[in-house]
């Protein structure tokens, strides 16, 4: 960075009803600066924070780029602020009389809750405490005040920023602490409130002599000298570890910067009339319209933190099972209730958001110290925002743009309640593949899962991996769990599909026998019928049973509400994955508009597809063609049945329907008993049928005999197929139902393939015709785009295609070559060593695939310029992939129901961020 002219401002001062800056300057002043700027200077504001000053985030990116210096005239400029300061405080710094006394604090653009560093008290020394002692007539207080500040001045700035090595590996704050500990033992008292003047007294000269023994450095008596040596800490303490790691996992930029905050001391341990405390302008934890918060009477903010005693609520709304019986702020202090109460209220008018506030009251004479948007949960957020909408406090716009999609997850799916899940132990961590929480004993086959649960047991099925005859132990359990897999392997699709919790690529599990797995992290073993407890929404695996938390999505007249805005806004459609009547039922009440993905395989897995399955064999074992029509035949009934339920259930919004994907052999059953039954009904024998198995046997078959292929291979599955979906349009249309199909041929590379299927299409529907007598059944005839060259040969497959329908998943394993079902084993690496940003089979990549699909598109339109654009892969539920699709012009986008709101929201927000 180039060097700043020395005639630069680098420090901003705030107090008495002004200040050099303000709330929208949070780069240059930190998020805390700002807000303190705001709050301390805004003409409808003017609130009582102790004067201060900001130094920029410049001065930080200088410090660094420097060799930790700071620019030539800083010390002018925070010697002018400071006399500010001491002008409004009528105090003088280091004035052995009545000495001011300050804090500093860090305060980068985005909040990093306890990331970095802050000193107390700067400005107490051997002969400045006697002032303090003078002024305020509590001895106890300022010794007190006095070993907070020799404590962390060792701790922050000698030890940490000095970069010392801690003493026998124990910091000089701990062995401090102990010392403290070992004063009160001696003392018999349990509260450092306890501890006499003199016993401070001692601790102050005890803390600096171990300053001097341990760490070698002298505890600076001049107050300046604190003062520097504190704003270097701090500024260093944003390269220090503990900020490193939460900038990588948040994402900040390194080059950010931290500000710094100089402020007035005000106290909230001055004795009985002072307290301390925190608050939400409404509850963060359900968005109740009721100010929220606690206090502590005579403590210091880091009384508060340290939870070693109980707050109490501010007010009756506050109360919970801890605080009931204490006595309320509003009771306590009726008057500074009062003027809280109004300040909270200007806040949150003012910022037209809910505000996590925190304030002090010292001797009676109420400060505010901080302001922020709170942080919320979901539940909180939708209501909110809902709220704040109904009290005209916001725009349509605003609200939408409120709530972060994935947060309406936890509106629709029980979760692990929040303050149970702080206290449970985290045994081991995975890929968080399907949302909410779950709690069930151990299982590890799919048999076990379905046996235990017909007990009435809650299980949690345990797996390496899961495939498709796991899945009625899949369905029958609480949740799955499995050590291999991606977002995108068949156990989260499966459970994502169900709105099942689950977790997946969880490789610090190790299934070491059939009743038990290692944890290899933790140590931990877990036992088959052990209970554990997973959060899908982060893929943290607990011990024992945490409790869960339900939600009624019906009776949530705030989702209602904020969901009519969203669906107002957004320009794009919202269909959904689904491959039966319930799946698609629950997919309406979600607000899908369409099925954008029937998957007719799904009717051979699970619940009741033991005989279609059979007959699927069958037709699949056949050795003729004679033999393979009769099984068709009597295949079709189910296959048609199932379609028209569908159809019927979504009244005549489009049903896509995708013709049969997946390589035949995943049907062929792999046990000898079910292969007898089959060769029996074939009559053939098992050696005969065992043959056939293996012709069927393929090296690579996701690139194999799949898709498409199966139907230019054997037309009669496509016949069979076409047939039963236009028959059963046909019966709805001449029962009065409106119905509309579409056709989907998947994984095709060339419009050839279009057309040899198209060809087998229209003899059906003429034929279906005149069998119904009637003259028209309304569908659409499209291919998925999941191979690079269908998108590439967007034009030529226009041709032959009334839509193009995305499937992003094999479009994206295709398109990087990585397998969707083993990225587990080297994803995390990638992610470790940020050579991708993400999962991109979880988050659609924009620049590859992505480009891709652009190209797809604008090929496509160039040849049909009315050509239904939509996306099924699984990233049409993912709120970033969503947007891009907005972008690209889709005409829909189509994801499992649960994820159907997420998806509604990302479609109006994309629409919101197109327009700004
Ligand atoms: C896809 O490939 O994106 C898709 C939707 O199909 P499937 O996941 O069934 O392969
Ligand atoms: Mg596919």
């Amino acid at each position: 960075m180039a060097t700043k002219s020395k005639s630069q401002k680098y420090v901003y001062s705030f107090g008495g009803g002004k200040a050099d800056g303000n709330e929208s300057m949070k780069n240059l002043l930190g998020g805390k600066g700002a807000n303190l700027a705001e709050m301390a200077g805004h003409k409808d504001l003017k609130l009582p924070v102790p004067p201060g000053f900001t130094l920029t985030t410049e001065v930080c990116t200088y410090f660094y780029a420097h060799g930790r210096t700071y620019p030539e005239d800083l010390e002018k400029q925070i010697a002018n602020a400071l006399s500010e300061i001491e002008k409004l405080m009528g105090k003088k710094f280091g004035d052995v009389k009545d000495p001011l006394l300050i804090s500093v604090r860090s305060g980068a653009r985005k909040s990093m809750p306890g990331m970095m560093d802050t000193v107390l008290n700067i400005g107490l020394n051997d002969e400045t405490v006697k002032g303090l002692i003078q002024t305020t007539g509590d001895e106890r207080f300022a010794y007190d005040a006095y070993r907070r500040l020799v404590m962390m001045y060792a701790d922050v700035v000698i030890e940490k920023a000095g970069g010392l090595e801690p003493v026998k590996g124990v910091g000089i704050r701990k062995l401090m602490e102990e010392k403290l500990q070992s004063l009160k033992k001696e003392r018999d008292v349990k509260l450092d409130t306890e501890l006499s003047a003199a016993d401070l007294k001692k601790l102050v000269k005890e803390f600096k002599s171990m300053t001097k023994k341990f760490l070698k450095v002298e505890f600076p008596e001049k107050p300046w000298d604190q003062l520097i040596g504190a704003i270097g800490a701090v500024f260093g303490s944003w390269n220090g570890k503990r900020a490193l790691e939460y900038r990588k996992i948040e994402k900040i930029p390194d080059d950010w910067g931290t500000a710094v905050n100089v402020q007035a001391m005000v106290f909230g341990n001055m004795g009985n009339d002072s307290c301390t405390g925190v608050g939400f302008t409404r509850n963060p934890g359900n968005g109740d319209h009721h100010f929220y918060g606690e206090y502590l009477v005579n403590a210091q903010g880091e009384d508060v933190v340290a939870g070693t005693r109980t707050p109490a609520p501010v007010n009756d709304f506050s109360k919970n099972d801890h605080s009931r019986d204490l006595m309320t702020l509003q009771k306590f202090m009726p008057q500074q209730f009062k003027e809280l109460d109004s300040m909270q209220k200007k806040l949150e008018i003012h910022y037209r958001d809910m505000q996590d506030i925190e304030f002090t009251i010292e001797k009676g004479k109420l400060y505010m110290l901080q302001c922020r948007v709170g942080k919320r949960n979901g539940v909180a957020a939708v209501k909110i925002a809902a709220d704040m909408y109904r009290e005209n406090l916001i725009d349509a716009d605003t609200a939408v743009m409120r709530v972060a999609p994935n947060q309406l997850l936890e509106l629709l799916l029980p979760m692990i309640d929040p303050d149970a899940e702080k206290i449970s132990k985290v045994i081991a961590k995975g890929l968080p593949a399907g949302p909410g929480g779950a709690v069930g004993r151990a299982v590890f086959s799919s048999e076990d899962a379905a046996e235990w649960a017909s007990r009435g047991e809650k299980v949690i099925l345990v797996r390496e991996e899961t495939s498709p005859e796991d899945v009625d132990g899949m369905h029958k359990a609480e949740a799955i769990l499995s050590s291999k897999g991606g977002m995108t392997s068949h156990a989260a699709l499966v459970a994502r599909g169900w709105g099942k919790c689950c977790i997946v690529g969880c490789s610090e599990i190790d299934i070491v026998a059939k009743e038990k797995m290692l944890i290899t992290a933790s140590g931990k073993t877990v036992h088959e019928g052990d209970w554990i407890s997973l959060n899908g929404t982060t893929g943290f695996v607990y011990e024992g049973a945490v409790p869960l938390k339900a939600t009624d999505l019906h009776q949530n007249k705030s989702y209602r509400t904020f969901m009519k805005l969203v669906d107002k806004t957004r320009t794009m459609g919202v269909r959904t994955n689904a491959d039966t009547p319930e799946d698609a039922e629950q997919a309406l009440y979600f607000g899908a508009e369409g099925i954008g993905l029937f998957r007719t395989e799904h009717m051979f897995y699970g619940e009741g597809s033991e005989f279609p399955l059979f007959l699927l064999r069958k037709m699949i074992m056949a050795g003729n063609n004679e033999d393979r029509k009769t099984a068709l035949d009597e295949l079709s009934v189910f296959v048609k049945k199932d379609i028209r339920d569908t159809l019927e259930v979504m009244q005549g919004n489009s049903v896509t329907i995708r013709l049969l994907d997946p390589p035949l052999h995943e049907f062929v059953p792999h046990d000898r008993a079910k292969l007898q039954v089959l060769a029996k009904e074939l009559g053939v024998s098992l050696g005969i049928l065992n043959r056939r198995v293996l012709a069927l046997h393929e090296n690579n078959p996701m690139l194999g005999h799949r898709g498409v292929r199966l139907g230019i291979s054997y037309p009669e599955i496509t016949e069979m197929q076409v047939r039963a979906i236009l028959e059963a349009a046909g019966e709805l249309i001449k029962a009065g139902k409106k119905t509309k199909p579409e056709i989907m041929v998947p994984v095709t590379v060339d419009v050839q393939e279009l057309r040899h299927q198209k060809d087998i299409v229209d003899r059906v529907y003429r034929e279906t015709c005149k069998k119904l007598k009637i003259d028209k059944i309304p569908y659409l005839y499209g291919t998925m785009i999941e191979t690079p060259r269908a998108a590439l040969k967007g034009a030529s497959m226009a041709k032959s295609a009334d839509f193009f329908s995305f499937g992003t998943n094999d479009l994206t394993q295709m398109c990087f070559g990585f397998s969707r079902d083993d990225i587990g084993g080297f994803l995390p690496k990638y992610i470790e060593l940020k050579l991708l940003p993400n999962d991109p089979f979880a988050t659609l990549d924009q620049t590859g695939v992505g480009e891709l699909m652009k190209i797809g598109i604008e090929r496509g339109r160039s040849q049909k310029p009315k050509l239904e654009v939509g996306i099924c892969g699984e990233h049409g539920g993912d709120a970033e992939s969503v947007k891009f699709c907005h972008r690209l012009g889709m005409d829909y986008v189509s994801c499992s129901p649960f994820r159907i709101p997420v998806a509604r929201l990302a479609a109006a927000q994309a629409v919101i961020e197109d327009r700004k």
